[in-house]
């Protein structure tokens, strides 16, 4: 298979990298400081693009690939990829799903007790020598709240059964109510925003859930509730999310995404009740490294004509 060209378009963990390029052509898209010079001497060689949640493919990408079969994600999401474009190709489209999901619903529920307990601020407060000056703020408590979900898919639901250890109640939204779920379902976010303490993101990035946070919602959630986003960044309507945090309208929030990772709005970087992660989710040595076996057991699955491990297109 090494006559074969794959293209990588994000950088990924070493290992992922090293297996790629024993195992095919590999050509690394930051390599080429122009695209088009890579087009040029390499388009018709590309036969699989291999990408993460931060790049995928568009459809000015695909188009200019001739022989592309297979495009394989090293993420759940694929709002990077275009997949209209890929299903009227007939190209074929792999992610990672559920290897990833503990880990996610780990860092939420991290995510939470941090911004609710104010762990990072506490642990500021002890090296900066200002306990000596006295006892740290009072915070807010986590067992027992309301854990309102947005996407009761894998991740949701992983969140879910975790908060429910926490003595929670649960409810939820989707487009569409889980007959076999015991949470509450409410039909839209708002109504989900108004009766809940904590509302988590967790559904897919499409047309749909672009700023399905949006004012409306922040201020349904109000002064005492609190954002946890473990989707996308896409999915809340950031400056009206920092105008709700700096005017009081909104209690905290518990980012991993943005809107234009790595850049994050600088106001929030004052602000005590806002957790901020630079996109870790599945960002663990074992994780990552699943999720590689994976866009490789996808890409050996295909190239060898036998069924794919975790089809999406
Ligand atoms: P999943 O199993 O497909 O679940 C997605 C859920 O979202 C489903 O319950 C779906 O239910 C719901 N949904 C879809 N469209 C919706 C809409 N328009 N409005 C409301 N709900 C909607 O996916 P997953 O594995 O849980 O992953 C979810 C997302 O998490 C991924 O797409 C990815 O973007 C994000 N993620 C982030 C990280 C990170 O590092 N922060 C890591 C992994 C994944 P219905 O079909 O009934 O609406």
């Amino acid at each position: 298979m090494e006559s074969i060209g794959v293209l990588l378009v994000a950088k990924v963990i070493p290992y992922l990298e090293q297996e790629l390029n024993k195992r095919y052509n590999l050509f690394r898209i930051w390599d080429y400081p122009q695209i088009s010079q890579l087009l040029t001497q390499h388009a018709t060689s590309i036969r699989a693009v291999v990408g993460r949640s931060n790049a995928g493919a568009d459809s000015h990408l695909i188009d200019a690939l001739p022989n592309l079969e297979i495009i394989s994600s090293s993420s759940v999401g694929v709002d990077l990829i275009d997949i209209n474009k890929c299903k009227e190709k007939g190209i074929r489209v792999t992610n990672t799903p559920d290897v990833l999901t503990d880990e996610v619903a780990d860092l939420a529920i991290g995510l939470i007790l941090t911004l609710l307990r104010k762990i990072c601020e506490s642990n500021r407060y002890v090296r900066s020598g200002n306990w000596k000056c006295g006892d740290y703020k009072l915070t807010n408590k986590f067992s027992g709240k309301t854990v309102g979900i947005v996407g009761l898919g894998r991740i949701g639901t992983a969140i879910a059964k975790r908060s429910e250890a926490f003595n929670c109640s649960i409810c939820y939204y989707s487009r569409t109510q889980k007959q076999e779920s015991k949470y509450k379902y409410y039909p839209s976010v708002v109504e989900l925003a108004s009766n809940c303490d904590i509302l988590v993101v967790a559904c897919p990035l499409t047309k749909e859930t672009h700023h399905i946070i949006n004012r409306e919602v922040i201020n349904a959630l109000g002064p005492k509730g609190f954002l946890v986003n473990i989707g996308r960044g896409k999915h809340v309507d950031e400056p009206e999310l920092v105008s709700a945090l700096l005017e009081g309208r909104l209690g905290g929030a518990g980012l991993d995404v943005f809107e234009n990772e790595p850049h994050v709005p600088e106001e929030l970087f004052e602000l005590e009740n806002v957790v901020l992660l630079p996109h870790v989710g599945s960002g663990t040595v074992e994780t990552r490294t699943v999720m590689a076996d994976l866009v490789l057991g996808n890409l050996e699955a295909h190239f060898l004509g036998k069924p794919l491990l975790t089809p999406l297109v």
